[in-house]
């Protein structure tokens, strides 16, 4: 605690400054130091903490006071003050901080940034909540994956109900606003402490913080003003995705809540193995079986590939293992731009179940090219002759 920076220095500003003065600062050294921009860097993040401890303090009335009068003991559980401090009461500042994030962000923050919050979730949950996304897996063929194609998916979601669309009141009419919080879904409660009495705010029990209370509920959701529901879905998957790769459509997840949009569908893949074909990347690797007598004599052979077969003129004395590219006949590239390579490895097959005259002719082959050192049937051929 000793080593703790004063909270009106930490803002930059002098002892005793007023409300406006210190909002003004948290915003500015918020979005200075915020740790989205300055990823990796200890001390910025350092700075944001103390930051927002120092704008918790400051922003609240009652804590400014006690700091003001006591300095950081004020806060510190062993200074002898008794209590627990100040703990639990979230960070204040919740609705300032998302608006800063909003600025920086252009939105998109939302209920992301709960974890700042502690007790301030509570006090929004009758705020527009975006809803869930919702994830899926589809199977899909090598050559679905490689040229795109529209996939049917079946997702079962959240959806406002239409009975009543989505406010949980039956026909003709509709939710109250909340006797206990006014509507606003947040009570304050009041506590003594050594400090004096401390008010806090929470989520109105009542209404579990929505602010709404449903006196005659719709009998398709009982009130809820959401369903779950079936829902077969077309999706369109772009020609030369990937294995795990997902696609993103927008608005179709689970109801928002409040107004709230809802969230998107997330649908990943999973390309099933070719018999023959495998994948790298935008690449097709393919292994394709070629004869003895193709390999040494060359030979124009057809090769499978996604388009069909092709011909290819093996050179003559083409080695087992050998790898050719058949240009331009791989996948297509997901973000346009021509497609991948075709690359044929061939290996060379050694005949088997040869007749007796196969077998001779292979052994004068032998013979004649000086490779037949311990080729067996040799000595049982000398004895013939
Ligand atoms: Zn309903
Ligand atoms: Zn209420």
């Amino acid at each position: 605690m000793a080593d703790k920076r004063d909270y009106y220095e930490v803002l930059g500003l002098s002892k005793g400054a007023g409300d406006d003065d210190i909002k003004k600062a948290y915003r500015k050294l918020a979005k200075q130091y915020h740790p989205d921009l300055h990823p990796g860097d200890k001390a910025a993040e350092e700075k944001f903490k103390e930051l927002n401890e120092a704008y918790e303090v400051l922003s609240d009335p009652d804590k400014k006071a006690k700091y003001d009068q006591f300095g950081h003991a004020a806060f510190d559980p062993n200074a002898g003050f008794g209590g627990g401090g100040f703990g639990g009461g979230g960070f204040g500042g919740f609705d300032d901080l998302g608006d800063i994030l909003g600025n920086i962000f252009g939105g998109g923050f939302g209920g992301g940034f709960g974890g700042f919050g502690g007790g301030g979730g509570a006090t929004r949950r009758n705020a527009a909540q975006r809803g869930e996304n919702l994830r899926v897996r589809v199977p899909l063929s090598f050559e679905e994956a490689a040229f795109g194609c529209t996939k049917e998916v079946s997702v079962t979601r959240i959806e406002d109900c239409d009975e009543c669309g989505g406010s949980g009141s039956a026909k003709g009419s509709s939710p109250e606003n909340c006797p206990d919080c006014g509507g606003s879904g947040v009570v304050r409660t009041q506590q003594r402490t050594p400090f004096g009495v401390m008010s806090s705010t929470g989520a109105c029990r009542r209404c579990g913080g929505t602010g709404k209370i449903v006196k005659n509920p719709c009998s398709r959701c009982s009130g809820k003003g959401k369903l779950r529901r079936q829902r077969s879905i077309s999706v369109n998957i772009p020609a030369g995705i990937d294995d795990g790769q997902a696609v993103s459509i927008r608005g179709q997840g689970h109801a928002g809540f409040n107004g709230g949009e809802p969230g998107d569908l997330r649908v990943a893949v999973s390309i099933k193995p070719h018999p023959q074909f495998e994948r790298d990347g935008s690449s097709v690797l393919y292994q394709m079986p070629i004869t003895f007598p193709q390999a040494a004599l060359g030979a124009e052979v057809e090769v499978p590939t996604l388009d069909g077969k092709v011909k290819y003129d093996i050179p003559e004395g083409t080695q087992t293992g050998t790898t050719f590219r058949l240009r331009g006949k791989g996948i297509p590239n997901l973000n346009g731009g021509g497609r991948g390579d075709q690359f044929v490895t061939v290996n060379i097959e050694t005949p088997k179940g040869l007749t007796k005259e196969q077998k001779e002719l292979l052994r004068q082959f032998a013979d004649s090219t000086g490779g037949g050192s311990g080729v067996k049937g040799r000595g049982k051929r000398k004895k013939l002759f």
